[in-house]
């Protein structure tokens, strides 16, 4: 990416976008973020940053942004990104995630030489066929949210098929202090700071047998931008390689935030527990190491570490130790 590139992106104020936005601004890009109308977020935009507002279920509305800024990268990041929500929410899930990355596909025949990038995700595998799951593992999603993300997965191998520079990022989970607490990853981090400092008795989670690949979101941007640059488009996992139960989670956050193990702590609560849930997703990101260098930095550990220890010094800071 050259300095001064036009870069527009979805779904800016969100984790990855936060992150990706940094990155960008390192490389002097010239950044348009589309944001949504009335996001409260949108203020927190860095000031270098020209905000947009498009819904993402709004073709029309998304076609003019992209006519206007005319960007040579497109990194489609904005969805209702939470499996959880997606039940509650199908319809607009289906929406704001399939028509937004119709009506990107669709404007970029009309800016030349234009590169896009989308965030697709595991759950596009579903119950999968294989693991570790590679490129080649079969599409059978089996939540809202994955059916959604398989529907704009498909949508860009079309437009790739066709011709243009359209990519994608099968994403694993991938967490950060930026996460807000529906993702069980902060759930937890933020809970076992809290029993750390004597705020909160134990965890109240839901399926604990659950089994995820759970990567360091930073990592997972600096993936979207080597995908980016990459001298051919394709599909590329974005994964560790390794998996764990949420239980493995919440026994390493709580021993990072210093409590002893103790019987009661992590409590399993059927209101929690989803109507279908992939049992393991573990990701194989062998084309992203071969073809690209891109391997990820931080370890599970590294990441649990880093996430307690922010939570941590949340509490601490609002209420210094005495
Ligand atoms: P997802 O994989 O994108 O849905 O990310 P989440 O962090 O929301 O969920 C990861 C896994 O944790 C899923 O298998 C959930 O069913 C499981 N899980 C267990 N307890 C909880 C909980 O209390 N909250 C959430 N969000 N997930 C939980």
């Amino acid at each position: 990416m050259n300095p001064g590139a036009r870069v527009l992106v979805t779904g800016a104020t969100g984790q990855d976008g936060s992150y990706l936005l940094e990155r960008l601004l390192e490389r002097d890009a010239s950044v348009t973020a589309v944001t949504r109308p009335g996001d409260q977020l949108t203020a927190g935009l860095p000031a270098q940053v020209r905000p947009r507002t498009a819904a993402l279920d709004d073709a029309e509305a998304l076609r003019r942004v992209v006519h206007d800024a005319s960007p040579e990268y497109i990194f489609h990041l904005g969805a209702v990104s939470s499996v959880a929500a997606s039940w509650e929410r199908p319809a607009e899930t289906m929406a704001v995630n399939t028509v937004s990355t119709a009506a990107l596909l669709e404007s970029m025949a009309s800016t030349e030489g234009a590169r896009l990038v989308l965030a697709s995700s595991s759950e596009i595998f579903g119950s999968a066929a294989d693991s570790p799951q590679t490129e080649a593992t079969a599409i059978r999603p089996v939540t809202p949210y994955g059916v959604s993300k398989a529907a704009a997965h498909q949508l860009v191998s079309l437009w790739r098929g066709r011709g243009s520079f359209a990519s994608t990022a099968i994403l694993y989970n991938h967490e950060s202090p930026r996460r807000p607490e529906t993702f069980v990853t902060r759930k937890i981090t933020a809970g076992a700071a809290r029993i750390a400092r004597g705020l909160q008795d134990h965890l109240t989670l839901g399926a604990l047998d659950a089994r995820r690949d759970w990567g360091w979101a930073p990592d997972y941007v600096d993936a979207l931008l080597a995908i980016a640059d990459a001298e051919e488009p394709d599909d590329f996992i974005v994964a560790s390689g390794r998996s764990h139960t949420v239980a493995e989670f919440a026994e390493a956050a709580l021993h990072a935030a210093g409590v002893a193990a103790t019987d009661g702590l992590i409590v399993s609560d059927p209101r929690f527990v989803r109507p279908a849930d992939v049992a393991e997703m573990v990701g194989d990101a062998s084309r992203i190491r071969s073809r690209l260098g891109w391997s990820p930095t931080v370890d599970f550990d590294g990441l649990v570490q880093r996430m307690v220890a922010h939570d941590l010094a949340l509490i601490d800071q609002a209420d210094p130790p005495r």
